[in-house]
């Protein structure tokens, strides 16, 4: 039984919330307190945790003791907190919340095969685990104020699997689940002639609130032809599609001149073929490496902690969004080793900019995995303006994942996907949400889709 919910509830609709608290902020605006939002809903029904409500609607917002507010027939009331939307965080990896965080000394020689050799002995790789540590991943984001997620189900064994996408269906959780494939040198064919059955089953389901993609791993464990046929089939099938792009230094490497410890790396298994040197080692950086496939259906691209002005061009003339990971790029040492990254130079040329956590792996918040930690980062880091970071952890990340942006705002009219109340005791809204290091605390999920027909692979026709 929710205990937000009365004991006599009124059995006419609709139901009348009434949220109030001690400041609201979002992409688009800060307002300090007392301050409220009317939400109109069907009767939510009673549950555990957050109210759930299809359709919840934003009647007014205003001071809460505004003598022409609609009547409510529930009050929720958060004096001490400020009120943020519902978080999308872009790019997660939820089957991999069991590893829980793990240090890193990206200084030491081999730091990041190391760390992926640990990954791929440890992931959970039955179907029971995999389910329990993306059980455990929702809980987590949802404890950091995140209701909607760009999530990597990764193949454990180099096998794809939907188990991922079947738990995450049965969730409360909004977005994506991209089904994650690998495919290069003596594997390229393999990958080849599996995708088609693979996307085909992937188009094939049925979408409510979360909807399956598809994410060719990276640049050097998929072949750029593997890559091509994956963007065509994700069009064919209305697929959102997504990788991991730009990444590392010697990502860089191994693309520009097919060496480094990327190609020792697939020799020592046996992967390498000499038939990749027909796109590899031509000295392009990964992102041009990529560019005719960008082209074919907009991408969601996670990290791109390596770019150059043409680079970000491309990003730009592709219509690919972003998925920077702060606190994953942090701890893989990517500012010592390829300067800082140019998010907002991405921004400036109209690239699509949006958030991530990465793994909780690579976290420092072991009871949560939410971007309002990595938006935190960038804001006392970099200075960062409160606007443009709301906008990256919310309507951004929403347009990356073909989300509503206006599901993801404060506005009258508008159905938000999530209300969430951030305890900060009071002063600035900007300041004191960006300053805490609290947890969010759910209020109000949506139940419905709130897909809005355009995302990242169904469409540049
Ligand atoms: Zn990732």
């Amino acid at each position: 039984m929710n205990p937000n919910l009365p004991m006599q509830m009124p059995r006419t609709q609709p139901f009348c919330i009434r949220i109030s608290a001690g400041g609201l902020a979002d992409a688009d605006h800060a307002r300090p307190g007392p301050i409220a939002l009317w939400i109109k809903c069907p009767m939510p029904s009673p549950a555990k945790g957050p109210i759930r409500a299809d359709r919840p609607r934003i009647l007014l917002i205003s001071s809460p003791d505004d003598p022409a507010a609609p009547p409510h027939d529930l009050a929720i009331d958060r004096p001490e907190s400020v009120l943020i939307p519902g978080l999308v965080n872009a790019h997660t990896h939820l089957d991999l919340t069991a590893l829980a965080p793990r240090p890193h000394d990206p200084a030491l020689p081999g730091a990041f095969t190391n760390w992926a050799d640990m990954i791929r002995r440890e992931r959970p790789a039955t179907h029971e685990s995999i389910a329990d540590s993306v059980r455990l991943g929702v809980r987590l984001g949802l404890a950091g104020g995140v209701v909607a997620v760009g999530d990597i189900a990764g193949a454990a064994g180099g096998r794809a699997t939907l188990t991922a996408l079947d738990t995450l269906a049965e969730s409360p959780i909004h977005g994506i689940c991209f089904t994650e494939f690998f495919g290069i040198g003596t594997r390229a064919g393999d990958a080849m002639d599996l995708l088609p059955a693979l996307a085909e089953r992937l188009g094939a389901r049925p979408t409510g609130r979360l909807r399956p993609g598809l994410q060719p791993h990276a640049p050097y464990s998929v072949s750029r032809a593997v890559y091509e046929r994956a963007a065509r089939l994700a069009m064919e099938h209305g697929l959102p599609i997504s990788t991991h792009l730009a990444e590392t230094l010697e990502e860089g490497e191994f693309v520009a001149h097919a060496t480094g410890a990327k190609r020792a790396f697939l020799e020592a298994l046996g992967l390498w073929s000499d038939a990749e040197l027909a796109d590899l080692g031509r000295g392009e950086h990964p992102v041009e490496h990529l560019s005719p496939i960008l082209g074919i259906t907009p991408f969601l691209l996670a990290h791109l902690n390596d770019t150059d002005d043409a680079a970000i061009g491309t990003l730009a003339r592709t219509g690919a969004s972003v998925a920077y990971c702060p606190r994953a790029s942090a701890y893989f040492g990517a500012p010592a080793s390829l300067g800082p990254h140019r998010y907002r130079e991405m921004l400036e040329a109209g690239v699509n900019v949006s958030l991530g956590t990465d793994s909780i792996v690579n976290l420092d918040t072991p009871d949560r995995i939410s971007v309002l930690d990595d938006a935190r980062l960038l804001v006392r880091r970099d200075g960062l303006d409160a606007r443009t970071a709301f906008a990256m952890m919310t309507t951004r990340g929403a347009a990356a994942l073909g989300l509503d942006p206006d599901a993801f705002r404060f506005r009258p009219g508008a159905s938000p996907v999530g209300v969430a109340a951030v305890p900060v005791g009071g002063g600035n809204p900007d300041a004191s949400v960006f300053k805490s290091d609290e947890a969010p605390e759910i209020l109000l999920m949506r139940s419905d889709s709130c897909f809005c027909g355009a995302g990242p692979g169904t469409s540049n026709a």
